[in-house]
């Protein structure tokens, strides 16, 4: 069908020693999956499981010049994550299949307006201006599974300026790959081109313009990102 109007193209993030890209159909991202951040944010882990929220494929996005400091805001976090990349979907997926939808990995960055998620949580409001805002989730090229990446432990760490703010290991997750997996598709329908944000390790905290904030994952990948 011809359109009304124009609108941007679909996303399509940069695949690591390849010509083609992975085209982006929705982001999830799991809340509190590291019981160290957890207790840092003022929950207890062994009482709240982690959860689930959302921000936008065009979040993705990160302009040449760095991560735009966002407006309304005057306390944005940095949390670094390991991204899973989706090859196909379906609903109650069982945990022992998961793994079969996974196309590939990367490092990526869940900026987050630490002050409006603060305000919505204690309104019992949303958390899409705290999370799901413009530029807020750049990601480093993926990497294919099948080059032998093992996402089940590996260092996942970021620093400010050269100074280390979170240094953690995959194998601290709370829900594994397969479960997040299991347990979004109890939720949503998963289907090809689906991203997800496996949630930060403790150590999360405030940026400001002209940061340099640098992060990466043993064997899965690096990202720099300049906060203008
Ligand atoms: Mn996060």
């Amino acid at each position: 069908m011809n359109t009304v109007i124009t609108a941007a193209p679909p996303v399509i993030l940069p695949v690591s020693g390849s010509e083609a890209g992975f085209p982006v159909r929705r982001v999830y991202c799991v809340g509190r999956n590291y019981a160290l951040h957890a207790i840092e944010m003022g929950h207890d882990p062994t009482r709240e499981p982690p959860f689930f929220f959302q921000k936008n494929p065009e979040n993705l996005r990160l302009p040449a010049a760095g991560f735009p400091y966002p407006a309304r805001s005057n306390d944005v976090h940095h949390e670094v994550e390991l991204v899973v990349a989706l090859k196909s979907g379906g609903t109650d997926i069982d945990p022992a299949a998961a793994m079969d939808c996974v196309w590939g990995y990367a490092v990526g960055i869940d900026f987050t307006r630490r002050d409006l998620q603060a305000d919505a949580k204690s309104k019992g409001q949303p958390w899409a201006a705290a999370k799901a805002f413009e530029h807020s989730g750049p990601v480093s090229p993926l990497v294919p599974a099948e080059q032998g990446v093992d996402p089940a432990r590996g260092r996942i760490h970021l620093s400010v300026n050269g100074a280390i703010r979170q240094d953690g290991d995959l194998a601290q997750m709370t829900w594994k790959i397969p479960e997040i997996i299991a347990e979004l598709s109890k939720l949503f329908e998963l289907a090809a081109g689906d991203v997800i944000l496996t949630g930060t390790p403790a150590g999360v905290g405030a940026v400001e313009r002209g940061d340099v904030v640098t992060c990466g994952i043993d064997g899965i990948g690096d990202l720099t990102v300049t906060v203008v």
